[in-house]
C-alpha cells in the first residue's frame, strides 16, 4: 500500500482512501470509477440546537453521510462523540459500504454523528439532541433509503427515540427505519451481542489457521463497551485466557486470565474496569503492546499507529473497532506477518444482525435466538472462507483480499445498473 504522509497529519479518511486505492490497483479499476467509489453520494451537515435543562441553548454539528447505494439502501450507525467531524463520518460511511458488500447484505454504506460528549449531558438533554438530529436528517433516512443503528455513544434507547421521531412525523409506526432497537420495539434477539459474537468467531478462525488451541492462547481487549465487553466474554467462553482489558479510564491485567464475568459485573456497578480488585492496574496504552496471542482493539480509529506499531507483540489482531490501524501500522504489521482480521470482516456481526432485524420488521415475524445466531455464524464463516480463498488465489493480506471482494461486488452492482443519465 502506498502511504503518502506521516500518521500525525492523516485522518481515518486518508486510511480509507489508501485501502480503496490498493483495491482499485489490484482490480485495475479505471480512474473515473475509483473517484466515484471514493466519494460519498450524499452528505448532510446540520446544526442541532439543544435547550439545556437550565434553559440556555447550545448548538452541535451533526452529519449523515451516505457513501453508496449501488447494492441497496444505505446502512450504518450514528455516533455521539466530541471527536466526530465530517471526514471521520465519511471514512466510517465508506467502510460500511465495503462491510455490507463483503458479507453480502443488500445495502450500501452510511454513517452519522453528532459532535457531542454525551456523558456531559442529562438523559433528557440527550433525548432532545437525538430527536432534533433525527428530524434534521428526516428527509434522507427511511426503511428503503438509509437505516441508522447504534455506534459509539448511542444505544438502543437512542434508536427508540429515532424510531419514535420518524414514526410521529410519518403518522404511523415504522419499525424498519432503524436497527439496534429495544426488543420491545421490534429489536432482534441477539443484536446486542452480535458484533462481539462475530469478533470472537473470527478470533477462533484466526487461531485455528495458525494452529493455536484456544486454551494455549491469551488475549487483550481494548475497550470494554458494547463490543469489547461481550467479546472478552465470548473469548473466555471459547477457552482463551483474557489477560487484560481497558476502557477510557484505564486498564487491568491478570497473568493467569481475568474472570470476565466478575469483571463485567464490577464494571456494570462502577462504570469502569479501573479498581477491579482481582487484577493489577496497568497504563491503558500498554495494553496494546502486551505479549498476547490475540489483540482486539474495540474502541476507536487509529489507536495503532506509526509511533507504537513496532512495539505491538500480538500474533493476531482482530479489529473490533472500525479503522483501529493506520495505513502505516497496517503495512508494518503485514511485513512482520501479524495476522490482521480487518474491521469490515471482524466487526460485521453487528450489521448482519441489523439486517436480520430489518428483515424481521419488514416481515412482521420474529425469529428465535437460535435462528439469529446460526444465521449470523453462517454468514461470518462464509465471509471468512471467501476472504481466505481470495487471499490464497490472489495474495496480499486479509484486508487486501476482503477489500477486493467488497469493491468488486459494489462495482459489479454499479455496472449492472449503469450510470444515469
Ligand atoms: N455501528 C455498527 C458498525 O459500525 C453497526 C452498523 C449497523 O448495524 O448498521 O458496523
Amino acid at each position: 500500500m502506498t502511504v503518502t504522509a506521516p500518521d500525525a497529519t492523516r485522518s481515518p479518511l486518508d486510511d480509507a482512501h489508501d485501502q480503496l486505492r490498493a483495491a482499485a490497483t489490484a482490480l485495475d479499476i479505471e480512474p473515473g470509477l475509483v473517484d466515484l467509489l471514493g466519494q460519498a453520494r450524499r452528505e448532510i451537515s446540520v446544526g442541532v440546537p439543544l435547550r439545556r435543562d437550565d434553559g440556555s441553548v447550545e448548538v452541535f454539528r451533526g452529519y449523515r453521510v451516505q457513501h453508496n447505494f449501488s447494492r441497496g439502501p444505505a446502512k450504518g450507525g450514528v455516533r455521539f462523540a466530541p471527536s466526530v467531524d465530517l471526514d471521520e463520518v465519511r471514512a466510517l460511511a465508506m467502510w460500511m459500504t465495503w462491510k455490507c458488500a463483503l458479507v453480502d447484505l443488500p445495502y450500501g454504506g452510511a454513517k452519522g454523528g453528532v459532535a457531542i460528549d454525551p456523558r456531559q449531558y442529562s438523559i433528557e438533554e440527550i433525548e432532545r439532541v437525538t430527536r432534533r438530529y433525527t428530524s434534521e436528517i428526516l428527509p434522507v433516512i427511511g426503511p428503503d433509503r438509509d437505516i441508522p443503528a447504534p455506534d459509539i455513544g448511542t444505544d438502543e434507547r437512542t434508536m427508540a427515540w429515532m424510531m419514535d421521531t420518524f414514526s410521529v412525523s410519518s403518522g404511523y409506526t415504522v419499525q424498519s427505519v432503524v436497527t439496534g432497537k429495544p426488543i420491545a420495539l421490534g429489536g432482534s434477539l441477539g443484536r446486542a451481542t452480535s458484533t462481539s459474537r462475530g469478533v470472537a468467531l473470527m478470533a477462533s478462525a484466526a487461531l485455528e489457521r495458525l494452529g493455536i488451541a484456544p486454551a494455549a492462547a491469551t488475549a487483550a481487549v481494548q475497550g470494554f463497551g458494547k463490543v469489547g465487553s461481550y467479546a472478552a466474554g465470548f473469548l473466555a467462553d471459547a477457552g482463551v485466557h483474557v489477560v487484560a482489558v481497558s476502557d477510557q479510564y484505564g486498564a487491568v491485567y491478570r497473568e493467569g486470565g481475568l474472570d470476565v464475568a466478575a469483571l463485567s459485573a464490577y464494571a456494570a456497578e462502577h462504570g469502569t474496569v479501573v479498581g477491579y480488585p482481582d487484577a493489577d492496574p496497568i497504563p491503558a496504552e500498554e495494553l496494546l503492546l502486551l505479549r498476547v496471542t490475540v489483540l482486539v482493539p474495540a474502541a476507536v480509529e487509529g489507536v495503532i499507529h506509526v509511533d507504537n506499531v513496532d512495539q505491538v507483540q500480538a500474533r493476531i489482531i482482530v479489529e473490533g473497532a472500525n479503522g483501529p490501524l493506520s495505513s502505516i501500522a497496517d503495512s508494518r504489521l503485514a511485513d512482520r506477518d501479524v495476522l490482521v482480521v480487518p474491521d469490515i470482516l471482524a466487526n460485521a456481526g453487528g450489521v448482519i444482525v441489523s439486517y436480520f432485524e430489518w428483515v424481521q420488521a419488514k416481515q412482521t415475524y420474529r425469529w428465535s435466538l437460535d435462528t439469529v445466531e446460526s444465521r449470523l455464524e453462517e454468514r461470518m464463516l462464509g465471509a471468512w472462507n471467501a476472504v481466505t480463498a481470495e487471499q490464497r488465489s490472489a495474495g496480499g493480506t486479509l484486508r487486501d483480499a476482503a477489500m477486493r471482494i467488497a469493491v468488486s461486488r459494489v462495482l459489479d452492482a454499479h455496472r449492472n445498473r449503469g450510470l444515469y443519465p
